[in-house]
């Protein structure tokens, strides 16, 4: 007998149920309703997209593209993939035919799989890869005359031919464009920016305001609150620069922007009734500013290296600004002492935290600042926050954001100014479940409890009203003993039985029980629909 194979949810993955799924739809219409009293619209971008969006837009030397990305070649040939690491890894020198022979045969049977998969269409027919794939066929022929050469000479010099030629299929290979590089997204910034871009968006009335909510994907190390399949909510407002404007000018109103965004997540918290909800702020400067502190700190954590863990001592050199962000016990007196960037700050970088610090006071938004809060991707400048709340344990951050003016130039449109934040709706759902706020069983409003042929039409044409009511309505599909039938409804969390038998359907007179306290009345259909419509 076949074994049963036992599928589970990949490591770092789960699945969402009911009636947990109630909480994160409750969440996810409470963020539609309040970003859409801020003006902002929804935005569902694709899931997958180039790794180069990716790299480029959060930044090579983040651990997010060094190593969290999920990414493939686009093509479905998993024959050529793996002849592909054979030719362009050959053995460093050969000089027996049986292994020269079996050389060619690798490279014959890549030439044809390669045929096929460009014949229907898998595979690019592009300019290049037909010159690669004809220069390749070229060299197949010369290989094989060279074999055959050596097989009568045995000369050391037909051999080293043969294997400058095994060299050269490497390089071809290497040519050829099997598929474009795609990753699932581990954030959705940057497909934001590429979708206003391939849109034109800057056409459209500025600021432009996106919310996106959805799965993103890092291969990370799973624990609480940190999974390789994690969903944020998130926003972003873009706004074109007019020409001739200086991007650095504008302070005011930029600031009144960011104010503004900030307040609507702390609204959207205090809508879901988040507890222990902490705003941390702080201005990580601009490209003027920025590379002058980093250098300075970088000065001074040199003279402090051999104090510092080899994370940060990595980082030194790699991205000092992380070296703030540890959470070492024995780097937080070493780091304390370290210059602050908020005495670094240019003239207009200051001025803009200054403005963002009085329009949150304004808006009656109460925040702490963090001189050592540095976010974790490249495109960030200026403010930058983040959110944390209880019950989280060590990964209690559930809201990070920030300024990324620059974003959308970098990915190849016009100068534009951006700012967002994204939610970690799994991290925000726990807080929540932790303070007691988790989904109510799903349960109904009525249990159709009925018996015999004429009661079932009766049953369905009751549950067809009740249903098109909005009351949530379950309706057995064979009929049951009325004992049994309660019992279900029982366990089922249902408010009311309907109990349908020969009786009701003859006088039209229906029975209705209500389960929390057992007590039974006759009444009307009209009647019971006022009553479940009264909530009663
Ligand atoms: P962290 O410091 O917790 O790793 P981050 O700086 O990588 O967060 P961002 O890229 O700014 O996070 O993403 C915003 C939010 O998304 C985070 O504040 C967090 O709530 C959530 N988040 C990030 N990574 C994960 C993950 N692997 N699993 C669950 N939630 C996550
Ligand atoms: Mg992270």
């Amino acid at each position: 007998m076949a074994e049963k194979k036992k599928f589970q949810a990949i490591k770092g993955t789960r699945d969402l149920l009911p009636p947990e799924t109630e909480l994160w739809n409750s969440v996810e219409q409470t963020a539609r309703e309040v970003f859409g009293t801020f003006g902002f619209g929804e935005i569902r971008p694709p899931i997958f997209e180039p790794t180069e969006l990716f790299a480029r837009a959060v930044g090579g030397e983040t651990d997010i593209v060094s190593k969290e990305m999920y990414s493939f070649e686009d093509h479905g040939s998993k024959g050529l993939t793996a002849l592909r690491s054979l030719l362009l890894t050959p053995p460093r020198s050969i000089t027996d035919q049986q292994s020269m022979w079996l050389y060619e045969c690798f490279l014959l049977d890549f030439l044809s799989q390669l045929d096929l998969a460009m014949q229907n269409q898998t595979i690019s027919k592009s300019p290049e890869n037909l010159r690669a794939q004809q220069d390749l066929s070229t060299l197949a022929g010369e290989l094989s005359q060279t074999r055959l050469r050596y097989s009568e000479t045995n000369s050391g010099t037909d051999s080293e031919m043969f294997n400058k030629r095994m060299r050269k299929v490497s390089i071809f290979v290497l040519l050829i464009n099997m598929g474009d590089e795609l990753a699932l997204r581990p954030e959705a910034t940057a497909s934001v920016c590429r979708a206003y871009i391939e849109h034109g968006m800057h056409a459209l009335p500025q600021p432009v305001k996106l919310y996106y909510m959805g799965p993103m994907f890092r291969r990370e190390r799973p624990q609480k609150g940190r999974y390789r399949q994690f969903y944020q909510i998130g926003a972003e407002v873009l706004e074109m620069v007019p020409p001739n404007q200086d991007p650095a000018k504008n302070i005011g109103k930029d600031a009144a922007v960011d104010a503004e965004v900030i307040e609507m997540v702390m609204a959207f918290f205090a809508r879901l009734g988040l507890e222990g909800v902490k705003l941390e702020i702080n201005s990580i400067g601009d490209r003027d500013c920025r590379p002058k502190y980093v250098e300075l700190l970088r000065a001074e954590l040199l003279k402090v290296k051999d104090k510092l863990g080899p994370d940060s001592q990595r980082r030194i050199e790699t991205n000092p600004l992380r070296v703030l962000d540890s959470k070492l016990e024995n780097e937080q007196g070493i780091i304390a002492g370290l210059p602050k960037i908020a005495d670094h700050l240019c003239a207009n970088c200051a001025g803009q935290y200054a403005e963002v610090k009085r329009q949150l006071n304004m808006r009656g938004v109460a925040y702490a600042e963090n001189w050592r809060l540095v976010r974790g991707l490249d495109y960030y400048m200026r403010t930058t926050f983040e959110i944390t709340a209880l019950g989280l344990g060590s990964q209690n951050a559930v809201c990070g954001g920030g300024r990324y003016d620059g974003l959308v130039e970098l990915l190849g449109g016009p100068p534009t100014k951006g700012i967002g934040f994204a939610i970690g709706e799994d991290r925000l759902i726990l807080s929540l479940q932790e303070a007691g706020k988790g989904g109510a069983a799903q349960g109904r409003d009525v249990f159709v409890a009925w018996m015999g042929e004429k009661a079932q039409a009766t049953a369905i044409a009751a549950a067809q009203k009740l249903r098109a009511a909005g009351f949530r309505v379950e309706l057995p599909p064979v009929g049951q003993k009325f004992g049994k039938a309660l019992g279900q409804a029982d366990k089922l969390g249902a408010r009311y039985a309907l109990i349908l038998g020969d009786d009701e359907v003859a006088t039209g007179q229906w029975t209705v029980k209500t389960l929390a306290d057992g007590s039974q009345t006759k009444m009307s259909e009209a009647e019971f629909l006022e009553m479940l419509r009264k909530g009663l």
